[in-house]
């Protein structure tokens, strides 16, 4: 390499010091973080030296903390700071930022004033570009007629060295009403190689007003090369070979400042090392995405196998970040591999739970579906609240901390409404998200995938994202009057909730590029409703792993025909996915769905299945312990209210009489569970569990009618005593559940 191929770039160096909560501005106190070495040029000439390409900075700090805490790192770096003078009596320059919680930010700004002011071309800036072979400005450095002049005069210099020149306008609207500035950034376009305008700075400084007429405006009046950087939108390449696009990398943005100008130093460095437009275009993407991954402007510069893993869509740290940090809160265990979600409402099932969770120090998740549960009472006619309360009261009668239950709200959206207008719907759903995140429900899954009357089975992706987006609305403003930080999860799987009516034979995993579109839709639904900070509250996205059950059948978990569904995990930073209808999958089906990035495992009837199993075991042993127990038989009482009142099973059953006789009590839909808070079996269960008391169960009635439970008392892992039985039944499919979460990396 020829030593005049220097990347060199002139301009303001700052610390930026930023506000560590969001909010309006800084006319009150606030917590701070910071000094962070930042200002848009040495940001750009950080991210040269890391790519490890020969780079300098013509610049000005004081000689104070603010200016060598930028020195030490561009030096560390690799940058050459040679040329940055140490000006006794003046201040580093600093701008300190806060953010709006809309993504906006409120700056103020001390550089025109600071050292930055008085950047001059001294002997050593000339040495410097006397080895330069390209030039990288910014915009926002021409902000007196003294720095311009210094630019130009350094772009001469450049030039007569036969080298290239690139220009950022970095400008905002209000800088163009300064007639002096804007002549100065269109002489500096006239003379510059690579123009990197971003989103509409593209029209800023030409005569068209439209954008590709601004492309052609500028590839004939100076610059070769045009790359536009749309944020998440990615970045456009235009010159004499054409239009190239190039989508962003997906990451979780923790900080957008600083990406256009690793975007800019990753594009420039590539090129000038004679790499192609797409491989450029690849690694600035990049380098942009690695930047706002990171908190503070310039710690996300980064090196050449940091890009490299990134465009390999190896996993990027902080995969399932956000769930781990909503379960830490509720653990301390980091080593979660993902949660169990309970989905049921029967308070042994629920005790089991809590015993299960209790027995390895986990929280446990508890669910409720808007059919189930809203602010009109839902089937079970408990409003959220009165939800709440049931579970709590479980929670006290076994001891299990209160803080440790986390509770959560499922298919959240117009469902149960979906006879009305969609408008009366979703005034509906608005009122249930509000009950529910006003009792203290912090996990909420928006679904509003179902169209209301005169609308079709399903509405469209940008329409359930517009719904979702106005639900979440509603519940971020409940959520800060309540002061609770909310959890989001979004995306649906069709069928809709209450399981798959018809029978069931091969099911497709959900599609990456469906996955995408759902995120994307949101994403951008959620900014336009003004609730962005909602959207990075998304903890997982719900899809369909390739597992399902119908009446009688279980759809086994084949990871093989999800690969690339698991694959696409690490394109979806910070999320797990969530898969539901998980019940009766085989133990190592679990822990393999929870290897492949299903950190959320949704199980309700199976727990009540093997619930209803252990009561009527108990029942058939009853009835050999005791003659005449036929009066009292659970099996009958049930059956008597199952057909006195038909509705929760009688559309899902077909068949004839005795299929159907046999579907209301063994279906593995279990819509028996329905029933065991009616009157009639409600006592029966009373009378058996009466009837039992503190017996000992006969080993061998146990062998007979309950043989897996049976197995477990000759191990002496339970006593045979009828209330540990039932709760050792839910338990015994939950262990499945709780090894397959406990297994594995853990959560990133
Ligand atoms: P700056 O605020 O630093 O001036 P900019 O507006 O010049 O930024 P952007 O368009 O925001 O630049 O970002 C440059 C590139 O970085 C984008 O084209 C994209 O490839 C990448 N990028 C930016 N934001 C994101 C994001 N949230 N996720 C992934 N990639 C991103
Ligand atoms: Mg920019």
């Amino acid at each position: 390499m020829s030593e005049v191929t220097k990347v060199v770039t002139i301009g303001e160096i700052l610390v930026e010091i930023m506000a560590s909560e969001s909010g309006e501005g800084f006319r009150q106190p606030v917590q701070l973080l910071g000094p962070f070495p930042s200002g848009a040029p040495a940001i750009f000439i950080d991210q040269v030296a890391k790519l490890g390409h020969p780079c300098g900075i013509i610049g000005c700090v004081g000689d104070d903390d603010f200016g060598w805490v930028n020195l030490d790192r561009l030096r560390r770096d690799g940058v050459d700071v040679g040329a940055v003078e140490v000006m006794a009596g003046q201040t580093t320059g600093s701008a300190f930022v806060r953010y709006r919680n809309d993504g906006a930010r409120d700056f103020v700004y001390n550089i025109k004033n600071s050292a930055s002011g008085r950047i001059r071309l001294t002997k050593e800036a000339l040495a410097l570009l006397v080895e330069c072979g390209h030039l990288h400005v910014s915009g926002a450095s021409l902000f007196s007629d003294e720095m311009a002049g210094t630019v130009f005069r350094a772009i001469d210099v450049v030039k007569g060295n036969g080298g290239t020149v690139s220009f950022d306008p970095n400008v905002r609207k209000e800088v163009m009403a300064d007639p002096k500035v804007v002549t100065a950034l269109r002489a500096l376009l006239r003379r510059c190689d690579i123009f990197l305008p971003s989103g509409e700075e593209l029209t800023l400084l030409t005569e068209a007003g439209d954008p590709a007429a601004a492309v052609e405006e500028l590839l004939a009046s100076g610059p070769t090369t045009v790359v536009v950087k749309r944020g998440l939108e990615g970045a456009s390449y235009f010159g004499a070979d054409g239009r190239i696009d190039w989508a962003a990398y997906p990451v979780e943005e923790v900080d957008p400042t600083g990406a256009g100008d690793c975007f800019d130093a990753t594009f420039v460095t590539c090129r000038l090392q004679g790499r192609g437009v797409e491989e450029s275009l690849s690694y600035a993407s990049a380098s942009g995405a690695r930047a706002v991954s990171v908190r503070g402007p310039m710690e996300g510069t980064s090196d050449m196998s940091q890009l490299d893993a990134l465009r390999a869509g190896l996993p990027t740290p902080g995969s399932g970040r956000r769930l781990a940090k909503w379960l830490g809160r509720a653990t301390g265990m980091t080593a979660l591999a993902g949660i169990t979600s309970v989905c049921s409402a029967h308070p042994i099932a629920l005790e089991a739970s809590m015993v299960e969770a209790a027995s390895r120090g986990l929280p446990v998740l508890v669910e409720a579906t808007c059919n189930q549960v809203n602010h009109q009472g839902g089937y079970t006619g408990l409003t959220p609240a009165a939800f709440r309360d049931f579970v709590y009261d479980i929670a006290e009668k076994v001891s299990f901390p209160r803080e440790r239950i986390l509770l959560g709200g499922d298919h959240l959206g117009p469902n149960p409404w979906r006879d009305l207008p969609v408008e009366e719907a979703m005034r509906e759903a608005e009122l249930m998200v509000r009950a529910y995140v006003e009792a203290g429900f912090e996990k909420i899954h928006l679904d509003t995938s179902m169209g209301c009357r005169n609308e079709e089975d399903y509405v469209p992706p940008e329409v359930t994202a517009e719904r979702a987006a106005g639900l979440a609305v509603v519940a971020e403003g409940a959520a800060a009057r309540e002061g609770t930080t909310l959890r989001y999860v979004i995306g649906t799987e069709v069928p809709a909730p209450g399981g798959a009516r018809e029978e069931i034979s091969e099911l497709t995993p959900t599609t990456p590029e469906a996955l995408r579109a759902t995120l994307a839709a949101h994403q951008r639904a959620f900014a336009k409703a003004n609730v962005e900070a909602a959207y990075k509250q998304v903890i997982a996205v719900v899809a369909q792993p390739g597992v399902e059950f119908d009446d009688q059948k279980v759809v086994v978990y084949r990871p093989e025909a999800a690969t690339d569904l698991s694959a696409s995990l690490a394109t979806f930073p910070g999320l797990v996915f969530e898969a539901h209808s998980t019940d009766y999958q085989p133990n190592d089906a679990l822990a393999q769905l929870v290897r492949d990035g299903f950190g959320v495992l949704k199980v309700g009837p199976a727990l009540t299945f093997a619930l209803r199993q252990a009561l009527y075991g108990l029942d058939r042993i009853a009835a050999e312990l005791d003659g005449t127990w036929f009066e009292h038989s659970l099996r009958a009482e049930m059956e008597r209210q199952m057909l006195a009142d038909p509705r929760h099973w009688q559309s899902h059953y077909r068949g004839d009489a005795d299929r159907q006789r046999w579907l209301r009590h063994f279906s593995l839909s279990d819509r028996v569970r329905y029933y065991w808070r009616y009157p009639g079996p409600e006592a029966a269960v009373g009378r058996l569990m009466g009837f039992f008391g503190e017996m000992d169960i006969p080993g061998p009635l146990l062998d007979e009618f309950l043989p897996a439970l049976s197995a477990l008392v000759v191990h002496g892992e339970v006593a045979p005593r009828a209330r540990q039985l039932l709760l050792e039944a839910v338990r015994h499919v939950l262990r499945g559940y709780t090894a397959a979460c406990l297994r594995g990396p853990g959560l990133r």
